[in-house]
């Protein structure tokens, strides 16, 4: 579904990804982990273009990406994406938030739009605060808006960085747990998180990236009890 072929990217003299080879099924759920400055933001950003690269491939559903308009509104739409912070528009409410994207982009009809809306805020556990602001909600309840709002586009695959980053303790399961859910609802997704009790439940694959390159790629089992390279068991002795 998503495939990057040899994708290298600079900022100035820094090489922030170095021919990354990397291959998403329809389905998968791939956990991104990695020292910081390793690079995962930056991959995730250049999967709905937030980024450009400097050369190689990106596809989604074998189709390169695009570089702008109409068809990249399109791509932003089909890439969800959840961010540390939530992101949301502070003077609409949890449901215009929710329905924002539906009307713009994918031109739903209004009233399709609210259901839709009202459907996916239950779906994640805070159909109660449809019409509160942002504002007015905790982290955890605004971030779940947050991944209502990129599902509201039916996105082909969602992106996930550090969703839980941001969030008081007390919150960070709400969210893990809309995230697993969404796993097993099949949905293809690619999370950078340091929750490593979420990748070893919800991840078909680990990829370590450390230094802007991919240092190993394993199931969750494998990369945990047995990590080949010394660069992941390092990182793994400091936060397990
Ligand atoms: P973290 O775990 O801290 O979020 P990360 O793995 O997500 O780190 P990136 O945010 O992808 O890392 O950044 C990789 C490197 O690129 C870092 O050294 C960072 O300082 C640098 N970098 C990121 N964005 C930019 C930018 N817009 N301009 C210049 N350098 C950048
Ligand atoms: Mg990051």
């Amino acid at each position: 579904l998503v495939v990057l072929n040899n994708v290298n990217k600079h900022f100035g003299a820094l090489h922030v990804l170095q021919d990354i080879d990397l291959t998403i099924a329809s389905g998968e759920v791939v956990v991104v982990i990695g020292p910081s400055g390793s690079g995962k933001s930056t991959l995730c950003r250049t999967i709905n273009r937030l980024e450009t690269i400097d050369s190689g491939h990106i596809a989604i559903d074998e189709k390169p990406l695009p570089e702008e308009g109409k068809e990249l509104a399109q791509l932003r739409a089909d890439v969800g994406m959840v961010f540390q912070s939530f992101n949301l528009f502070a003077h609409k409410t949890v449901l215009e938030n929710v329905m924002l994207g539906q009307l713009k982009v994918r031109r739903t009809p209004k009233q399709e739009a609210q259901d839709k809306a009202q459907a996916l805020l239950d779906r994640v556990g805070v159909a109660n605060q449809a019409h509160k602001y942002p504002a007015q909600l905790s982290g955890g309840q605004q971030q779940r808006v947050a991944i209502a709002r990129a599902l509201a586009m039916d996105p082909k695959v969602m992106l996930f960085d550090e969703p839980t980053s941001a969030l008081d303790p007390e919150m960070i399961n709400e969210v893990l747990e809309v995230m697993q859910q969404l796993a097993r609802d099949g949905m293809t997704m690619v999370v950078v998180t340091h929750e490593m009790g979420f990748a070893r439940s919800a991840a078909n694959r680990v990829v370590f990236m450390s230094d802007g390159r991919i240092v190993e790629e394993a199931a969750p089992e494998q990369f945990f009890n047995n990590p080949r390279s010394d660069r992941a068991k390092d990182f793994l002795s400091k936060i397990l």
